[in-house]
């Protein structure tokens, strides 16, 4: 296997990815390797502030929360504390919850996909995933999950809105192919059975 990877998790809400970073993070540590697991929107005070406009503590129009997340990856990048490229010099398999084809699929429905791509284009020149793993989920089974799961629904984690992000995402898998590598796993199956594919996946890098 190769020593260090730059993994990306992506998906709707719900779909299972913070499950899925959880389990693969302690496989591979099992298998020896030093990982540094994050997510996007970070607990940075950049990322707080997207958090409050999804708990609609505030509220900001579409192009902002597509500009603040901009801002949030390039702190998550360059923070000299725990920044990625930080964490990459210090011989870290990076995996995240989250990178930039989130920001094309979310901010896309409301926002023109090129744009948000062309003002995604310096983290994707500084730190390119070796794999994006899509975790496909049918969005009436993740509305489930979240209702079951959760006591508050977020900005966004409507059935309408979130069958318009896995559209999104779609569309933006599809403009990058060839530049990009993606995955695509299964995620309405059991946690076990993602996770196995998940594996399988990293094991071919
Ligand atoms: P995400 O990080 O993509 O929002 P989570 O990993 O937080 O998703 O999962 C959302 C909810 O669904 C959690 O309660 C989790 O335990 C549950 N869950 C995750 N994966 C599955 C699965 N494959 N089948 C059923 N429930 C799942």
């Amino acid at each position: 296997m190769q020593k260090q990877l730059f993994i990306a998790f992506e998906g709707i809400d719900g779909s299972g990815k913070s499950t899925q970073v959880k389990l693969l993070t302690e496989k591979l540590i099992a298998a020896g390797h030093k990982v540094y697991s994050t997510f996007e929107p970070t607990d940075s005070p950049i990322g707080s502030l997207i958090r409050n406009i999804f708990k609609g503590r505030m509220s900001a129009d579409h192009k902002t929360i597509a500009a603040l997340n901009v801002a949030d990856r390039l702190d998550h990048l360059h923070n000299e504390i725990n920044g990625l490229l930080r964490k990459k010099e210090e011989g870290f398999t990076i995996i995240t919850d989250r990178y930039y084809f989130s920001s094309y699929a979310y901010h896309g429905v409301h926002v023109d996909i090129d744009w948000v791509i062309a003002a995604n284009a310096l983290s994707a020149a500084i730190m390119k995933p070796d794999i994006n793993i899509f975790i496909d989920v049918a969005p009436e089974v993740s509305m489930n999950r979240l209702n079951s799961t959760r006591g508050t629904i977020e900005l966004y984690e409507t059935l309408e809105n979130l069958q318009q992000v896995r559209n999104k995402f779609l569309e933006a898998f599809d403009k990058l192919k060839g530049a990009e590598n993606v995955v695509f796993v299964n995620g309405n199956q059991t946690v076990l059975a993602i996770a196995e594919d998940v594996w399988n996946a990293i094991k071919k890098l």
